[in-house]
C-alpha cells in the first residue's frame, strides 16, 4: 500500500516538473521568435545562376503555401517599425524580399504577389536601370511603387562594400539613395548590402546615409535581428519543399543555422 502512494506521489512530481518545464520551454521559445525576411532574386526559367533563380511555378507554390497555411506578409515599414517599438510579431508573419531588380520580377513575381496581395521590397542597383536589359525599367519601378511594391537601394554598381575605397562607400551608398529618390520621386529608407558583405564603418554610413535599415545575407552574427542594420534573410531557393519552406518560415531558422561572418 505504502509503496503504491510513493509511486503514485513520484509520477505525480514528475508530471508536475514536466509541465513546468514544457511551460518554461514554450515561453522562452515565444522570445526566440524572429519574422522571417525571405531573400528572392529571379523568378525566371533562366537557368544560369540557379542559386538565385526559382521558376515562375514554384514562385507561385510557394506563395499560395503562404496564403494557405495563413502567413501574414508584412511590409518593411511594418518590421521596421514594429522591431523599433520591440512589437511582438505573431507567429506565422513574413517578409518578402528581392536583390537585384530583375526584370523578371516584374513579369513572373508582380502578378503572383498582386493576386494574392502580398507586399515585397525589391532591391535596385540604381545605376545598371535602364542599361542592362535583363534589369526592371524605371516605368515598371513606377508602376510597381504604385503598387504595394517597397525599392531600396543595393548600391549603385553592386560592388562588394568592405573591398572599396572611403570615397566610393559614400558614393555607393549615398548616390544610389538619391538616384532612386530622384526617378521614384519618394524618399528611399532601405538598403541591402551585395552579397552581404558589411562591417561595423559600413554600417554607420549606411546610418549617416539615411537609411532607417539594412539587410544582409545570412551573414552577421545577430541571430535576433535587434540591429536595424544587419538584419539577416533566408534565402528561398527553387528546390525548397513545403517542410524546407515551414522550416526556414518556422521563425527559429536564425536560431539554429549557421550564420557566416559580414565580410
Ligand atoms: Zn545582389
Amino acid at each position: 500500500m505504502r509503496k503504491s502512494i510513493n509511486v503514485k506521489r513520484l509520477l505525480l512530481t514528475a508530471s508536475f516538473i514536466l509541465i513546468i518545464a514544457f511551460i518554461g520551454l514554450c515561453i522562452w521559445m515565444q522570445g526566440q521568435y524572429v519574422v522571417p525576411i525571405m531573400m528572392y532574386h529571379r523568378v525566371s526559367l533562366a537557368d544560369e545562376s540557379p542559386m538565385n533563380t526559382v521558376s515562375p511555378k514554384n514562385f507561385t507554390k510557394q506563395m499560395d503555401f503562404l496564403r494557405r497555411n495563413g502567413y501574414q506578409v508584412i511590409t518593411v515599414d511594418d518590421l521596421i517599425q514594429g522591431t523599433k517599438a520591440r512589437k511582438r510579431f505573431p507567429h506565422k508573419t513574413v517578409v518578402i524580399t528581392f536583390d537585384d531588380g530583375y526584370e523578371d520580377n516584374y513579369k513572373n513575381a508582380f502578378p503572383v504577389l498582386k493576386e494574392h496581395h502580398f507586399s515585397a521590397a525589391i532591391f535596385l542597383i540604381s545605376d545598371y536601370l535602364g542599361v542592362n536589359p535583363n534589369l526592371l525599367t524605371w516605368d515598371q519601378v513606377k508602376e510597381m511603387s504604385q503598387n504595394g511594391i517597397t525599392f531600396g537601394s543595393h548600391t549603385r554598381h553592386h560592388v562588394y562594400l568592405p573591398e572599396e575605397s572611403e570615397e566610393q562607400l559614400k558614393d555607393e551608398i549615398q548616390g544610389s539613395k538619391r538616384v532612386i529618390e530622384e526617378r521614384l520621386g519618394e524618399p528611399v529608407h532601405y538598403f541591402a548590402y551585395p552579397s552581404g558583405g558589411f562591417s561595423e564603418h559600413i554600417k554607420s554610413l549606411v546610418a549617416m546615409a539615411g537609411y532607417r535599415a539594412a539587410f544582409s545575407t545570412n551573414r552577421g552574427y545577430d541571430r535576433y535581428n535587434i540591429d536595424l542594420y544587419e538584419l539577416s534573410r533566408i534565402r528561398i531557393n527553387n528546390w525548397d519543399s513545403p517542410f524546407v519552406l515551414w522550416n526556414k518560415l518556422s521563425g527559429y531558422y536564425n536560431l539554429f543555422r549557421k550564420l557566416r561572418p559580414s565580410h
